[in-house]
C-alpha cells in the first residue's frame, strides 16, 4: 500500500464511524505527506483541524493506521498545502479505491457545485425510490415545467444528495445554457446571514434571480432562520413565476420541519413531494453489487448477501462495508472469505443491536423537532413543544413498555394520567393523520439507527 492508499483506507474507517458533517469538516484535504518506517506526517489544511485531529481523533486514527500498518509508531499533524493532487496520483493497480473514498470537493464545478460523480445511470433503483427517482427523471428532461419544486425527503445516507445532484448534471447534460446551482442549504443561510451583514441583501438575491435551475440541499436547516426563510421566499417566488425549476430535499416531510413559516411550507408542498425509505434486500444486494462491479471488483454472493442482512438502513454504510473489504483486498491481493468478511466488519455490524433507552428516544425527538430536551419536560404549553413531547412520551410507551407512572416522571414529574392521555392521543391520531405516522416512522428510523 501506498501512502495514498494507506490513507484512503484509514479515512474508509473513520468515515463510518463519525458524521458525514465531521468528515466533511475534519478530514477533507488531509493527506498523508511524509512516511518513514515509524511515522508517519500527515498534511491538514488549518490550524483548526490540526488541534481537532490531535485531541478528538489521534487515537483512532492511530489505532487505525496500527491495524494496517504495524510498524507505525507515531503520527504527527502538520499545517500545509494539501493540494488537490490526491486522486490523480500515480493509479495503483486498483484505482478504484481512491475513486471511492475521494472527497466529492476534488472534482466540483465551481459555477454549479455539481459532482460528477453522482449520475442516474449509478443511480440503482428499487421500490423504496422508485417514485422520486422517476419525479427527478422528469424534472431533468423538462426543468421548470413538470413538478415544481420537486421536494425530496428521506433519513440519512439514504441518496438524497445523490439525486439532486443526478438531477442537476443531467439538466446540464441536456441544456448546456441553463444556468444551475446546487447549494447545501446551510451554505446558502450563511451567504444570506453575511449578506445582511455587509448590507448586500438584494445583491445577493439578484444573483440567484439569473438562475434557471435552483437545487437546494438538506432545507431543514431553515428551521427557525427566520429571516433567512423570507429571503429565501421571495428569492423562491421570483424564480417561481419565471418556471425555473427548483429542487429541494430535506430529512423531513414539510409538514414535519420544525418553525418553519407556514407560506414557505405551502409553496414546499405546492409542486410534488416524494419520500425515500429503506431500501429492501434486493437492492441492498443490488446496490453493493452495482458498487463493486465499479471498481472493477467481484465478491462471492454470500457475502453480498451478508453485508445486506446486517446493514439495513443506510446506503452510506452499505459502501463504507464494501471500503472496508476493497481495502483488505487491496492490502492482502485477496478476496476475503466469509468469515474474513465477518471479522472484517465485525466492528461496525455486530456492535450490540442498538437498544433504545429513554434518553436516546428523548433525544431523537427533541433533535427531530429541533427542541433542547429540557423544553421537553418543562412545563410549556406551546403547541410546539406539546406534540413532540406527547409523541415522546408514546414511543417510549410502544419501544420500551414503559409504565405510566415511569414516563410521567421522566417528563418533569407529570401526573401518569397525562402520559395516558399522551398516548392514546397520538394512538388515535395516527390513525387518521397519516403525516403523523410518517413523521414516526422517521423518528423511529432514527432512534434505532444511532
Ligand atoms: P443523503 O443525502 O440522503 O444523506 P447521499 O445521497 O449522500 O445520502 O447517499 C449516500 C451514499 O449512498 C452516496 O455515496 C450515494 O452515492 C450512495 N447512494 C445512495 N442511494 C443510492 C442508490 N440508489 N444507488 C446508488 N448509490 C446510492
Ligand atoms: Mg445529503
Amino acid at each position: 500500500m501506498n501512502s495514498e492508499e494507506l490513507w484512503q483506507a484509514v479515512l474508509a474507517q473513520i468515515q463510518l464511524n463519525i458524521s458525514q458533517a465531521n468528515f466533511a469538516t475534519w478530514f477533507k484535504d488531509t493527506r498523508i505527506v511524509n512516511r518513514d518506517k515509524e511515522k508517519i506526517i500527515i498534511f491538514v489544511p488549518n490550524s483548526f483541524a490540526k488541534e481537532w485531529l490531535e485531541n478528538k481523533y489521534h487515537k483512532s486514527i492511530f489505532k487505525i493506521l496500527r491495524s494496517l500498518d504495524e510498524g507505525i509508531k507515531e503520527v504527527e499533524y502538520e499545517i500545509g498545502k494539501t493540494g488537490l493532487k490526491v486522486a490523480k496520483e500515480t493509479p495503483s493497480f486498483f484505482p478504484s479505491l481512491t475513486e471511492q473514498l475521494e472527497f466529492p470537493e476534488f472534482k466540483v464545478d465551481r459555477e454549479t457545485n455539481l459532482n460528477p460523480r453522482y449520475t442516474f445511470e449509478n443511480f440503482i433503483v428499487g421500490p423504496f425510490n422508485e417514485l422520486p427517482q422517476a419525479a427527478a427523471w422528469a424534472v431533468s428532461k423538462n426543468p421548470g415545467f413538470v413538478y415544481n419544486p420537486l421536494f425530496i425527503y428521506g433519513g440519512v445516507g439514504l441518496g438524497k444528495t445523490h439525486l439532486l445532484q443526478a438531477v442537476g448534471n443531467e439538466i446540464a447534460k441536456n441544456f448546456s445554457k441553463k444556468k444551475i446551482k446546487y447549494i447545501p442549504c446551510e451554505k446558502f443561510t450563511s451567504g444570506i446571514i453575511a449578506s445582511i451583514r455587509n448590507h448586500d441583501v438584494e445583491n445577493f438575491k439578484s444573483k440567484y434571480q439569473t438562475i434557471d435551475v435552483l437545487i437546494i440541499d438538506d432545507v431543514q436547516f431553515l428551521t427557525g432562520k427566520e429571516k433567512t426563510q423570507e429571503e429565501f421566499f421571495h428569492i423562491f417566488n421570483s424564480l417561481y413565476e419565471k418556471n425555473k425549476q427548483i429542487v429541494l430535499s430535506s430529512d423531513k416531510s414539510p409538514k414535519a420541519i420544525p418553525a418553519l413559516a407556514e407560506r414557505l411550507r405551502s409553496r414546499f408542498e405546492g409542486g410534488m413531494t416524494a419520500d425515500i425509505s429503506l431500501p429492501d434486500f434486493e437492492t441492498r444486494v443490488a446496490i453493493l453489487k452495482a458498487k463493486a462491479q465499479e471498481k472493477e471488483a467481484v465478491f462471492p454472493d454470500e457475502i453480498y448477501s451478508y453485508i445486506a442482512t446486517e446493514i439495513q438502513k443506510n446506503i452510506r454504510e452499505l459502501e463504507g462495508a464494501l471500503n472496508q473489504l476493497l481495502a483488505f483486498q487491496k492490502l492482502k491481493n485477496q478476496i476475503p472469505d466469509l468469515e474474513t468478511t465477518k471479522n472484517l466488519l465485525k466492528k461496525f455490524i455486530s456492535n450490540p443491536p442498538k437498544i433504545a433507552n429513554p434518553k436516546k428516544i428523548i433525544q431523537a425527538i427533541a433533535e427531530f423537532y429541533d427542541l433542547k430536551e429540557k423544553e421537553m419536560k418543562d412545563p410549556s404549553r406551546k403547541k410546539e413543544v406539546v406534540k413532540p413531547r406527547q409523541i415522546a412520551m408514546y414511543l417510549l410507551r410502544e419501544i420500551l413498555k414503559c409504565s405510566y407512572p415511569y414516563i410521567g416522571q421522566k417528563f418533569g414529574g407529570r401526573d401518569h394520567t397525562t402520559a395516558i392521555h399522551a398516548c392514546e392521543k397520538i394512538k388515535k391520531e395516527m390513525e387518521k393523520n397519516e403525516n403523523l405516522r410518517e413523521e414516526i416512522g422517521l423518528i423511529q428510523q432514527r432512534i434505532s439507527s444511532d
